[in-house]
């Protein structure tokens, strides 16, 4: 049955669909860390709709509240009209915010995708400065709408849609392992810092005063890079003496993913702008933006959209934030996180082809390289994109699902549910393990 759907959906949808490509399965039942596909096979789900899925498939909780919605008839679509779910949404969400945020923020509801909220931090930004340069970083993903794709490094999906917003300024982000300075490794965010600061106080740089710096404290898409919480503190104080709000994109950090409830904390950071999307909607479609009150010049109908009121993805959220808070589910990402890169760090010693470890709570990534290639001045070996493929077919045949990203599609990403038990996580581990020997065979 799983051929049939997969020769079906091959045949009617577009070129442009992907993850069929490399995960050729039709997914007929979910539960927890597991799906299983139309011919009743099980496997691992460490894709979790690329980290949306915080409390995996279908948890009660989340079904829970979303049958309350329906049996206590609430309306299911209502553009921004207030609600009574919407008010406690809200409340909950404000709940989870550092207070010294909170108590300054305003939310935006908007278009139910975390693209349409990065939309919307630029055009406020933009608004509340008068300005309109955006700086970004290498290897930074935010979307892929026109605005948000301008904003992303990567290049492919560029180079067939011409006539993207042109005042970006891509910056050097501190991936350790490939530092793009060719030379920095430990050093890197702080030659990044300091190359970043010289740059926005330089008359000859070209760069006029930006409307906005826009930053994932842990780049997703790009390979699960962790910026150094120091270089986080040093981008918050950079922006801040020179007037310039901070966007942070948690679209795929955010909501417990990396050991907090919100990854700006580990820095002890106030940003101005935070867009929240993903897992915020318990797995259903959600996206806002939440900012400082001082920002908040817009005008009414300055980012509208139909599908901002999605009533049974507030209460879905609502319950997913109220259930991380109750059962500490950060911490246990952050303790899970850190059993996970505790063994792969391990296996780095015999396993020549694992170049880097990296990441923060369950959003781990492990670069694959060629170590029979020549090593960059920072010590790096050649990528290995194959390498990587080849473990993420090996994996799905022995029952798991994995996601590969990173700049050059050599990394294998673990965003498991936040769910997940040990005992799950060593089962995951011993397929990882198995899957990657078979490969590198
Ligand atoms: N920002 C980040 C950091 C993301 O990871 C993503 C999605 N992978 C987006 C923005 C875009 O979100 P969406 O796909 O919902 O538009």
């Amino acid at each position: 049955r799983n051929e049939e759907y997969l020769e079906q959906q091959e045949k009617r949808e577009s070129s442009a669909r992907s993850y069929p490509r490399r995960l050729p399965l039709a997914i007929e039942k979910a539960e927890g860390i597991y799906v299983w596909d139309a011919d009743g096979r099980r496997y691992y789900d460490c894709l979790a709709g690329a980290g949306t899925l915080a409390l995996g498939h279908n948890h009660p909780v989340v079904i829970e509240a979303m049958e309350k919605v329906i049996a206590d008839q609430r309306p299911l679509h209502t553009l921004d009209l207030t609600t009574p779910v919407k008010e406690e949404f809200v409340t909950e969400l404000f709940d989870s915010l550092p207070a010294s945020f909170a108590q300054r923020a305003k939310v935006q509801f908007c278009g139910p995708t975390g693209g349409d909220a990065i939309e919307a931090a630029i055009k406020l930004a933009k608004t509340a400065t008068g300005r309109q340069g955006i700086l970004t970083f290498q290897g930074g993903y935010h979307g892929a709408t026109h605005a948000t794709m301008a904003i992303s490094g990567n290049l492919g999906p560029k180079e067939h849609v011409r006539g993207l917003i042109p005042d970006v300024h891509f910056l050097p982000y501190p991936y350790q392992y490939r530092c793009p300075f060719g030379f920095g490794g430990e050093q890197t965010h702080l030659i990044s810092a300091h190359y970043i600061e010289q740059l926005l106080d330089d008359p000859e740089s070209g760069i006029l005063p930006p409307a906005a710096m826009i930053l994932e404290v842990v780049q997703g898409e790009g390979g699960s890079i962790p910026a150094p919480i120091e270089w986080l503190q040093e981008m918050r104080r950079i922006t801040k003496e020179r007037n310039i709000p901070l966007i942070i994109d948690e679209v795929q950090t955010g909501v417990g993913r990396t050991g907090k409830m919100f990854a700006f904390e580990h820095a002890g950071i106030v940003p101005d702008i935070v867009v929240i999307s993903k897992a915020i909607g318990g797995s259903l479609p959600l996206a806002l933006v939440v900012y400082d009150e001082a920002l908040d010049q817009w005008q009414p109908g300055a980012h509208i959209g139909t599908f901002r009121g999605n009533q049974l993805a507030m209460a879905a959220g609502t319950a997913t934030l109220r259930y991380i808070k109750k059962h500490q589910v950060s911490d246990h990402a952050a303790a899970m996180g850190e059993k996970l890169m505790l063994t792969l760090k391990e296996w780095q010693h015999f396993i020549k082809e694992i170049g880097d470890v990296r990441g923060r709570g369950l959003m781990i990534g492990v670069e694959m390289v060629d170590p029979t290639g020549a090593r960059s001045k920072s010590g790096s070996y050649p990528a290995h994109p194959l390498l990587a493929k080849s473990i993420q077919r090996e994996c799905f045949n022995r029952g798991l699902m994995i996601e590969v990203g990173g700049r050059h599609g050599s990394v294998m990403r673990f965003l498991p549910p936040l769910i997940v038990t040990e005992q799950q996580l060593h089962d995951i581990m011993v397929i990882f393990k198995e899957s990657l020997l078979a490969a590198v065979e």
